[in-house]
């Protein structure tokens, strides 16, 4: 979608750096890590949030679970826990309107988050 940051990076308008890549997932270190480990995960394809995920879309969505789950067990600094986090609207801190997951881990995270 034009006028989306991170489809730009997905179309390489935006250089980015791919932590893993395929047919219609992209990962990349977050810009300003909150973490030691700071992986955004998102579909390819231009989805807002998650409000506006369909039908259909549970597909897309597992499977970008699942390969997260994969790179995270990857990554030694994960080896004691990791949290997957989404924002979804402004009042949730949601800044990039193209769906994302925070993958961030390698130091102890507390609860509730701010
Ligand atoms: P959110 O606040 O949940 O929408 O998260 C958006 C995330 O995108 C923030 O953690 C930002 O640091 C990150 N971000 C913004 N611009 C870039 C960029 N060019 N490359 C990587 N991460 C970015
Ligand atoms: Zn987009």
């Amino acid at each position: 979608m034009k006028d989306c940051l991170f489809c730009k990076i997905v179309s390489g308008e935006i250089p980015g750096n791919p932590v893993y890549e395929d047919d219609e997932i992209y990962m990349f270190n977050d810009i300003s890590p909150q973490a030691p480990v700071h992986i955004l995960a998102i579909p390819k394809r231009h989805i807002a949030t998650s409000n506006d995920l369909k039908t259909g879309d549970e597909i897309l969505i597992g499977k970008l679970f699942l390969k997260l789950k994969e790179v995270a067990q990857g990554i030694d600094k994960l080896k004691n826990g990791y949290r997957i986090v989404t924002n979804c609207g402004a009042e949730s801190g949601q800044s990039v309107f193209h769906i994302h997951f925070h993958l961030l881990g390698g130091r102890p995270m507390k609860w509730p988050p701010g």
